[in-house]
């Protein structure tokens, strides 16, 4: 396959007019999301509201959560459809997949980016590289994969028959997702499914109605019921079931570090009672970083700063959220950064020349804002611009950027999820005393970034960083990861590293056998 193309939504083009009018589709009804569970739209008495992040008094409709009954039928339903499911031949499980993928590039395209833009704050290339290219790129890559996985079979010698059987999991696959990425959302379930399992969908609470459009179109390509069951709930209830079920056999996350230790620990707690070794597949934090020598080339590395630190409001696991850079460039850069970090814009989604829009919720608005605090009230760092943040419309927090002389400063360590970047300019000729430095500020692993012209700085920060990043950029912002081309994913803290988007990724979600014949 190739990468799906990224539209352009230019003044004046039709995919403008046609996107405009999907946005004004979704602001003028409410939607009504049910459970789906065995193919069945159920309703429950637990209804939530769905607001825009960035006006928070429009409320685009609501969503039904799942109490432990609803939870307890997804499951029997996921182990009804199992029989079936694990018996299609994989062709005929691919088409549904790359179905879904036709249906999303041409059907559902404006529609699907009108409603994650609304719902969850993208601007128009944040959503289009998303809920549209990166969800089909999952699709359609992933068959490739797996075509790949069943292709590698053992050899025979003269008289015997070796073979693999590349089997599905004995149970089903609980797929919890974050709420920053409709593509991830997508993958998760998708991906064990796939293989041959069966899922169990619990999407992120903020995220929900892309999630749903999504399952909806799944539906509509073929998916048998039963094989996804999406069930929205809260995080405990839901998770006390799955972990609890004899049937678990596999968790695919991303999301939170501390989210996802509790889970490990949970799931380590039940595993007597289960009928096989869970598979563990999770992605967590980030702290990420861009490493800049003093033969960077400028204008790159400001642009990479502002895209890997701003876009998506540093909502990403990839976000730039700090910057080593040597104290000489950091004075001859400043004005010249300053000035493009001037011309942002930030606001309504529906304004395409918005570069920023609103962050998620308000526990993510007043947790950035608690770190901004902090290093205002702190007199280790001082702030460079923004800083400031203003929930009465929607939740909006400026660009920001932090300076430190203390490498150890909060922000330097922990994660923000927000658009907060922290500067730590180091002692020109302390180069490698401060790779070794970056590899050690933080307890995760997953994206980072070198800026230099020289060669020789770039292969002594590829050796020193061997293992702060999974996913390790030369001259290029650490975000935005391409599907076929970037397989995502960082060790440490970060997560378990089967790569997102790759046949290692996939693989996870078979349990083999291997069968001798003798003539
Ligand atoms: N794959 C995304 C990227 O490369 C980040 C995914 C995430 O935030 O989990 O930017």
């Amino acid at each position: 396959p190739i990468n799906e193309p990224v539209y352009d939504y230019g003044v004046g083009t039709k995919e403008r007019d046609n996107l405009k009018s999907a946005l004004k589709d979704v602001l003028s009804k409410k939607v009504e999301i049910a459970l789906i569970i065995g193919g069945k739209e159920i309703k429950t008495e637990n209804t939530v509201d769905i607001r825009c992040p960035h006006q928070h008094d429009i409320v685009l409709g609501q969503y039904y959560q799942a109490g432990k009954e609803e939870i307890k039928l997804a499951i029997e339903s996921a182990m009804n459809a199992k029989k079936n499911w694990a018996k299609i031949d994989f062709q005929e499980r691919a088409a549904i997949f790359l179905k879904a993928a036709e249906l999303l590039s041409t059907k559902y395209r404006y529609l699907m980016n009108a409603t994650t833009m609304l719902s969850i704050s993208k601007n128009v290339f944040q959503a289009e590289i998303d809920c549209v290219c990166e969800l089909i790129d999952f699709l359609r890559f992933n068959v490739k994969f797996a075509e790949k996985i069943y292709e590698d079979q053992p050899i025979s010698p003269k008289g015997f028959w070796n073979r693999m059987q590349y089997r599905p999991l004995e149970g089903f696959v609980f797929a919890v997702p974050p709420f920053n990425f409709v593509s991830i959302s997508g993958n998760l379930p998708t991906a064990p499914v796939i293989m041959g399992n069966v899922s169990i969908w619990k999407p992120a609470s903020s995220a929900v109605y892309p999630s749903y459009l999504f399952m909806k179109i799944l539906q509509e390509a073929g998916l048998p019921d039963g094989v996804i069951n999406f069930v929205p709930a809260k995080g405990s209830t839901i998770g006390d079931l799955v972990f609890s079920s004899r049937e678990f056999a596999g968790l695919h996350f991303t999301g939170s570090y501390e989210t996802f230790n509790y889970m490990w620990k949970t799931i380590a707690n039940n595993i007597s009672n289960y009928i096989t070794y869970p598979r563990i597949v999770g992605e967590t934090g980030g702290k990420d970083f861009i490493f800049a020598h003093n033969s960077a080339n400028v204008k790159s590395l400001i642009a990479a700063i502002i895209r890997g630190s701003f876009e998506y409001q540093g909502q990403k696991c990839s976000a730039v959220s700090r910057v080593y850079i040597p104290k000489l460039m950091f004075n001859s850069f400043k004005d010249e950064f300053l000035n493009e970090l001037s011309k942002i814009k930030m606001g309504s989604p529906e304004d395409f020349t918005n570069f920023m829009n609103a962050v998620i919720d308000r526990e993510s608005f007043d947790k950035i804002k608690s770190y901004i605090d902090y290093a205002i009230n702190s007199n280790e760092a001082s702030i460079l611009f923004g800083g400031k943040c203003d929930d009465s419309v929607g939740y909006f927090v400026e660009p920001t950027v932090i300076v430190t002389e203390n490498p150890h400063f909060k922000t330097m360590e922990e994660e923000i999820f927000g658009p907060v970047v922290t500067f730590y300019p180091y002692d020109d000729n302390k180069f490698e005393e401060t790779l070794y430095l970056c590899d050690k500020t933080s307890i995760y692993g997953l994206t980072g970034a070198i800026f230099a012209q020289d060669r020789n700085a770039i292969n002594i920060a590829t050796e020193v960083l061997e293992s702060s990043a999974g996913n390790f950029y030369i001259n290029d912002k650490p975000t935005g990861a391409v599907v076929g081309q970037q397989p995502f994913g960082g060790a440490r803290a970060s997560g378990t590293n089967d790569k997102a988007g790759s046949l290692l990724n996939l693989i996870r979600w078979t349990s083999a056998r291997s069968v001798k014949e003798t003539f």
